[in-house]
């Protein structure tokens, strides 16, 4: 079977993290601090505060920017549940924005237009590792004093105009096992402003900046030495690593070049796509995605959906009073989308399998 996704563990990420077990420490400590310098320096922002989960860190940011109850956050109604179940943490009220089919992202004319007096913050989401507009997006929050909050979980890598994700507001990053850099489970938070990165320590761990003194309700949700060490050591490899994603989309991509029953991604201009998903659209609509999806499955290749139901149309959120929001871009990708392995344990090979196995089904 090719999968979806394989996380890529080498002896150094072996040794590192049996280091760290043997080290006497194994909650917080000098590995996470270690982590998050380098990190830090990788995204080219002064802070890197590292956390549990990119849910987490998308909460902590949130709370870190003081947004609570009685504000709006506006997010995309294409992305991973977690972006707005962040903001329901925080006691915000999410305001879904459509998205746009060239880039998957929030459309920014979009987001102007659901601005209200009571807007705090916008998450921005890089889906699929290419950033959205956020040059766009980062000038509309500028001029309407909104914060800027990326959701860049699959965009560790990701730049536009040679700025990376997670540098344009404050990032939020996933280190989830099929992310393209991964802990296990983990999260950092990103950000060049002192209070904020001060704030988001603060929170995820119980609120306290001096040991046993309780200043805000806080959380647990640090990151563990192991899980730290594992992300310094998988870090060195993340830029040759995306280098073999981005090789395996432009191969795949000319293999499919001439097949009519699929949209093949492309990486817009002035943008660096890290490649955390090769995402076609079945041009048809879902029961032909459906299909193919089953048909590969049954050739041997793994593929993937992301997402199937739009946030709104959620369970959760239409009990909120969101079911019947019109997201016409996000509604219809829900029923095209269809992520195909690219990931760098894959050979070039699995690749031409792939491409063949997709002409076969659809030609
Ligand atoms: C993975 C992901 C998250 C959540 O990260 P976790 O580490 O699983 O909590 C949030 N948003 C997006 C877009 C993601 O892909």
């Amino acid at each position: 079977m090719i999968k979806i996704a394989h996380p890529l563990i080498d002896d150094d990420d072996r040794k590192a993290v049996l280091e760290a077990l043997g080290s006497g420490q194994l909650a917080q400590g000098p590995r996470v601090a270690a982590f998050e310098r380098a990190f830090a320096g990788y995204i080219g922002v002064k802070h890197a505060v590292a956390v549990s989960s990119g849910t987490a860190a998308l909460h902590v940011a949130l709370l870190a920017h003081d947004v609570g109850p009685g504000d709006e956050v506006i997010v995309p109604a294409c992305s991973f549940a977690a972006t707005a179940n962040a903001v329901l943490h925080a006691g915000a009220r999410p305001v879904f924005v459509d998205v746009r089919d060239d880039d998957f992202g929030i459309d920014p004319a979009q987001a102007e237009a659901a601005i209200t007096p009571d807007t705090r913050a916008l998450i921005a989401v890089h889906l699929y590792g290419q950033p959205c507009a956020i040059d766009a997006i980062a000038a509309l929050c500028a001029r309407r004093d909104i914060t800027l909050i990326e959701d860049a979980a699959q965009a560790a890598g990701a730049a536009m105009h040679g700025r990376r994700a997670g540098a344009f507001g404050t990032g939020c990053f996933s280190f989830y096992a099929t992310k393209n850099l991964t802990t296990g489970e983990g999260g950092m938070i990103t950000t060049d402003d002192d209070a904020i990165a001060d704030a988001a320590r603060m929170l995820r761990s119980q609120g306290e900046r001096e040991r046993y003194v309780t200043e805000a309700l806080g959380y647990n949700f640090r990151m563990t030495e192991m899980a730290a060490a594992l992300g310094a050591s998988q870090l060195v490899k993340l830029d040759a690593r995306n280098g073999v994603r981005r090789a395996h989309a432009a191969r795949l991509s000319g293999l499919l070049a001439a097949n009519r029953t699929l949209v093949v991604p492309r990486e817009l201009p002035d943008r660096r796509h890290a490649w955390h998903q090769y995402t076609v659209r079945v041009r048809a609509g879902r029961e032909a995605r459906d299909a193919l999806r089953a048909g590969l499955q049954a050739r041997g290749v793994e593929s993937a959906v992301f997402y199937p139901t739009p946030i709104h149309r959620q369970p959760l959120y239409r009990r909120l009073g969101y079911g019947e929001l019109s997201m016409p871009v996000a509604e219809r990708l829900a029923g095209e989308v269809l992520s195909l392995p690219v990931h760098p344990a894959l050979s070039e090979a699995d690749i031409d399998a792939v491409a063949a196995a997709v002409d076969a089904l659809t030609a």
